[in-house]
């Protein structure tokens, strides 16, 4: 019989957890021939979760629960519970209900059926979020897909089942600074997508903040691309450029129409090129520091999919 690991990561979810725990428990339930474990990681919560994580582990062995010293983020989270779980299929869902239990049936038969190795939830519409949010959410999975050109499309969330052959791959990235949206596309594998509808968070409150959101999105955008370490590189011909184009003006005012430019205009024209040099050295330093950068993160050369 096939195991399925549900992974929640939770962050002060005491309003929400238990609803959770019923209405997903009722889902999985409805699945025929599938053994399962509920994976909880509460991740430092100062509420009550704790204690109610260890009362539904108590009262159902299907459940477990990791707790961590401190809050390491919904990132480590994740990592955790997929290191821990033990089935032949994980899915990883958020404690608040925004993730529809009622997919894990199509979930499940998208990759015990129909041959593939993910399926995700892609959500719809934005309503449970603010305006600005949502606005702001576009814009950086329109730069982040344009910077890395991985797949990171906006509503491919966490909200994901995987086969045991995935998620082993996914567990052989061991870069600290996770972004697991970055790290489902790079790792490849065959995805089939299941829209749903976007809903508010059934209790509780987000745990973002826009501050947050930013830091998340530079994060992203650090971990899968060294783009803004070719920023200096573009200046730099930029500004070495309009320098050569300076000078050569100022000749040509001087040779053919005997006007000099002046010495503000020369010490400027310099300053250009001396500016321009700097920049293209840091570029030079940049590229360095982006291929040590990468090698760093010891990432798989290459993830076998299937051999015989
Ligand atoms: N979460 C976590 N650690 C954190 C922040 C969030 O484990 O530091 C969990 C949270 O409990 C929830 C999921 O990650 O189960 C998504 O969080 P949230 O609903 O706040 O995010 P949103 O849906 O607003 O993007
Ligand atoms: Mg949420």
């Amino acid at each position: 019989m096939n195991k399925l690991s549900i992974i929640v990561p939770c962050y002060n979810e005491e309003e929400v957890i238990s609803r959770f725990y019923k209405e997903t428990n009722e889902e999985v339930l409805k699945i025929p021939d599938l053994d399962y474990e509920f994976i909880f990681i509460d991740d430092g919560s100062k509420d009550h979760t704790l204690d109610i994580l260890r009362l539904l582990c108590y009262q159902d062995k299907n459940c477990h629960y990791i707790s961590f010293s401190r809050n390491f983020g919904k990132e480590a989270a994740m990592y955790a519970g997929l290191k821990q779980s033990s089935g032949d299929y994980c899915v990883i869902m958020d404690a608040d209900l925004q993730h529809p239990p009622a997919l894990l049936a199509p979930m499940y038969r998208a990759l015990s059926q129909e041959g593939y190795d993910c399926c995700g939830g892609k959500r719809i519409g934005r309503d449970g979020d603010g305006t600005l949010r949502g606005l702001l959410s576009r814009s950086f999975y329109r730069v982040i897909q344009k910077l890395t050109h991985m797949n990171m499309g906006d509503g491919n969330g966490d909200f994901r089942m995987m086969n045991r052959t995935m998620v082993n791959a996914i567990l052989q990235m061991k870069e600290y600074n996770r972004y697991t949206k970055g790290i489902f596309s790079f790792v490849g594998f065959e995805t089939k997508w299941i829209e749903f509808q976007n809903v508010q968070r059934a209790a509780g409150k987000t745990k973002w903040n826009l501050g947050s959101l930013f830091s998340y999105a530079f994060d992203g955008i650090l971990s899968f691309s060294t783009a803004p370490l070719k920023l200096p590189g573009i200046l730099g011909i930029f500004l070495f450029l309009l320098s050569c184009f300076m000078g050569v003006f100022a000749l040509v005012q001087q040779i053919f129409f005997h006007h000099s430019m002046g010495g503000l205009y020369a010490v400027s024209c310099i300053v250009i090129f001396l500016s321009s040099l700097q920049m293209l050295m840091v570029f030079i330093l940049g590229e360095y520091l982006s291929k040590d950068y990468l090698e760093n993160k010891k990432r798989p050369i290459y993830i076998v999919r299937e051999q015989n």
